[in-house]
């Protein structure tokens, strides 16, 4: 068994209680963490012979198996940063409709969406999945909705991106079936009819999920919106999820010409909406949730429903601002993502971090939302959208080893007086290691999994053949 010990950080752990601690360690055996606590790490935590050695930046193996033991002075460790939100194949789309609004922008990407197959989704997944790492990701949600007809198996080939970048993955089998010709938005081409979508979300779940403890694969169903898809479908959807113990995820509430679409075909709210399909609950998270009346925050409160906040991609298509402070306030869950690349073209999630407490502050004041609280949306927050709050989001012994070490050592950085503050509002600091499940996925900035000029290469390859193939 390995022992991985960070040694004099800076530690936010993000439990119940705030812990945190100015100069403190973090011990990892295997994948678990095992220790968390201020100074340096108490004997008992180490196995037999670590002790004694104090030899920052070592290895070393002995009958308890190998021990390293890194100085990680000058850096800030927090939870590993969870995602709930994002479509990975938009990385192939970034930088079109650029000025344009939601109904427009996917108007007029949906038709390159449509020329997508495996080999293009995993170059862009793989894209996608590395540049999260390299912000401090450690757990991601995916939700892909468009497959095309000839385009061969889109969510394996996002799942064999996760597996290489080393991230732990929640995708979810999206779908839509509501085209133009049936009064929805998408053109019929990029839409599936409902028998063939169950089909393949009860094959997804059969094959990809993994409910048991530690998992790095668990599996959830999406359909897209409500103008993209039929009643029928969500109800259906969530039969399914609930017999299978998965969990269900949709986008709502995003925009104002929505709010339009549902109260001219629905005759209520996105809200009220899917609260007569049986779709609020624990087991559901709703990503945007912008345009919310206060009845609606109840209902998501009361229900125990969550919002994945995505603040980038809300200002680049100028769809409003969450309100995410009244959501808080009022009890519902929130978590934070960085949606699709197409419509958030940093795609970072610590820089969705940053976005979260300045939107908030923008429109409530300076104590609408505090650097804390901002960081605790990326991490438990997420963590519980996704059903996972008692593995991961805090840095906890007993929790999986997902862990963040940030360095704030060097210019941006050096001499701030709080380290939260620094991460939170200061420019993006080199991420000194990211682990994942205990095996590192970053290192001194650095993609350890896979060669990132490579991963470029073919990112750029697969958005030009994605252009050509129009
Ligand atoms: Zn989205």
């Amino acid at each position: 068994m390995s022992t991985l010990v960070l040694d004099g950080c800076a530690v936010v752990t993000m439990d119940g209680q705030g812990s945190e601690y100015a100069s403190g360690h973090v011990v990892v055996t295997g994948n678990v963490i095992t220790a968390v606590g201020p100074g340096a790490p108490p004997p008992a935590s180490l196995p037999d012979g670590a002790a004694n050695s104090s030899a920052a930046n070592s290895s070393a193996a002995n009958s308890s198996g190998t021990i390293r033991r890194i100085d990680a002075s000058g850096c800030l460790a927090t939870p590993g940063l969870i995602n709930t939100h994002h479509h990975l194949y938009q990385w192939g789309t970034r930088g079109m409709a650029a000025d344009a609004t939601l109904f427009e922008w996917l108007t007029q990407l949906y038709p390159v969406w449509a020329r997508m197959d495996a080999g293009i989704v995993q170059d862009l997944a793989t894209a996608a999945l590395a540049w999260l790492a390299k912000t401090g990701c450690s757990t991601t949600m995916d939700h892909h909705y468009v497959f095309p007809r000839s385009g061969g198996d889109l969510l394996r080939a996002t799942v064999a991106a996760a597996r290489q970048v080393g991230l732990r993955f929640h995708p979810t089998r999206g779908s839509m079936d509501l085209g133009a010709s049936a009064g929805g938005l998408p053109p019929d081409e990029v839409v599936e009819d409902r028998d063939t979508i169950l089909l393949a979300s009860k094959a997804a779940i059969e094959e990809f999920h993994d409910a048991s403890p530690h998992s790095m694969l668990r599996v959830g169903l999406a359909p897209c919106s409500p103008f993209s898809v039929t009643s029928e479908l969500l109800t259906d959807a969530a039969e399914l999820a609930r017999q299978a113990g998965v969990r269900l995820h949709t986008h709502l509430a995003e925009t104002a010409d929505e709010d339009e679409y549902c109260a001219e075909h629905f005759g209520c709210t996105p809200v009220e909406y899917l609260d007569s399909l049986g779709w609020l609950g624990e087991d559901v998270w709703l990503a945007h949730g912008v345009h919310l009346d206060d009845a609606a925050i109840t209902r998501l409160a009361v229900t125990g429903t969550g919002v994945a906040h995505c603040p980038s991609s809300n200002g680049r298509l100028g769809a409003g601002i969450c309100r995410t402070h009244d959501l808080l306030a009022g009890g519902v869950r929130v978590g934070l993502g960085v949606d699709g690349a197409a419509s958030s073209e940093e795609n970072s999630l610590i820089g969705e971090v940053r976005q979260a407490a300045l939107i908030a502050r923008s429109a409530g004041g300076p104590r609408a939302m505090s650097v804390r609280q901002a960081l605790r949306l990326a991490t438990m927050g997420s963590a519980q959208l996704l059903g996972r709050d008692q593995e991961i989001g805090s840095l906890e012994a007993g929790k999986l080893a997902d862990i963040a070490l940030w360095r704030l050592d060097t210019l941006p950085h050096a001499g701030i007086a709080d380290p939260v503050a620094a991460l939170v509002l200061g420019a993006r600091p080199p991420l000194e290691l990211l682990l994942v499940n205990g095996e590192t996925v970053v290192e001194r900035d650095q993609l350890v999994t896979v060669d990132e000029p490579g991963v470029a290469a073919q990112a750029r390859r697969a958005s030009a053949e994605l252009a050509e193939r129009g």
